[in-house]
């Protein structure tokens, strides 16, 4: 248990981030419900409304397809509508001042690219597209939920007839290789790894935290609720994410210039 007050732990925090030259963020959820998306484990969060489909299920049944659909009718126009916080927009400045290398994240709703931030590995796709699961073309999602709409449960690729699904990684599904190749690099090479939103239950994501602190990384989690990684955070800042991340960024920065 850490004794130290709330500010004595961002003052340590900010510390660690200013003397950091190559930063990497692992994001989540949490980063975007001051943005108007629900997440996924808190209260009112989305597992309380949904249930997952496996992706096994959504290649094989009909039913578990146009389930998912109704699912993504219900959460995608929330997310496309939204707009980036303080929070997403702390990390871009992080990105522009050239003190964070890469963003990681297991979000799936393109706030990040529209609060400016490049480089963005994003682990678990993307709500923003369709994939045919057939020939693998992605378009946008939008007319596809306006299909799903107006009546075509289980919308179908236009080029070729295959399956298609939206470009998230379900349940059961193997996560991007190429993206995962890169973010496991990323958290071997960074000397700060910052941990942002994540309850950091879902793996192999949460693993890149213990990956980064065996490489030698000092290791900040930023989230409400406790990880199992806490133990070995050298700062756990569990403040409001869209105050704590721009605190935490600007006065390293500050303190930096
Ligand atoms: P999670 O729901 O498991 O954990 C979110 C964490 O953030 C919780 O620990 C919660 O206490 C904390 N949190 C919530 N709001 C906060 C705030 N304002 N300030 C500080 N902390 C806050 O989410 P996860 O770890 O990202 O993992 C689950 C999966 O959720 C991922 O696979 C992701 O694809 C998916 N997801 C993404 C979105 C999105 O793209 N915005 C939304 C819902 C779920």
């Amino acid at each position: 248990m850490d004794t130290r007050s709330d500010d004595e732990i961002l003052a340590h925090a900010r510390t660690i981030l200013r003397a950091s030259r190559r930063a990497v963020a692992l994001t989540g959820a949490g980063l975007s419900t001051e943005s108007g998306i629900p997440d996924f484990r808190s209260p009112g969060g989305v597992w309380e409304r949904f249930r997952p489909i496996e992706y096994g299920d959504f290649v094989c049944s009909s039913g578990a397809r146009r389930e998912h659909w109704r699912y993504k009718l219900a959460t995608v126009p929330v997310m496309l509508e939204a707009q980036p916080n303080a929070g997403h927009r702390a990390l871009a400045r992080l990105e522009q001042a050239g003190r964070l290398q890469a963003i990681v994240t297991q979000n799936i709703d393109g706030l990040h690219q529209a609060a400016g931030s490049s480089t963005v590995y994003e682990l678990h796709g993307t709500n923003r597209a369709a994939v045919c699961l057939q020939c693998d073309r992605r378009e946008p999602i939008e007319p596809v939920l306006a299909r799903v709409l107006a009546g075509d449960e289980e919308p179908r690729c236009d080029a070729c007839g295959g399956m298609l699904k939206p470009a998230t990684v379900s349940f059961g599904q193997s996560l991007p290789r190429d993206v995962l190749e890169e973010s496991i690099r990323l958290a071997e090479a960074c000397d700060c790894l910052l941990a942002i939103g994540s309850s950091l239950q879902v793996q192999p994501a949460a693993s890149l935290v213990e990956i980064a602190k065996i490489a030698g990384a000092s290791v900040l989690i930023l989230t409400a609720s406790a990880t199992p990684y806490d133990a070995l955070a050298d700062a756990k800042l569990d403040g409001a994410l869209g105050s704590t991340l721009p605190a935490l960024v600007d006065g390293a920065l500050i303190l930096d210039g």
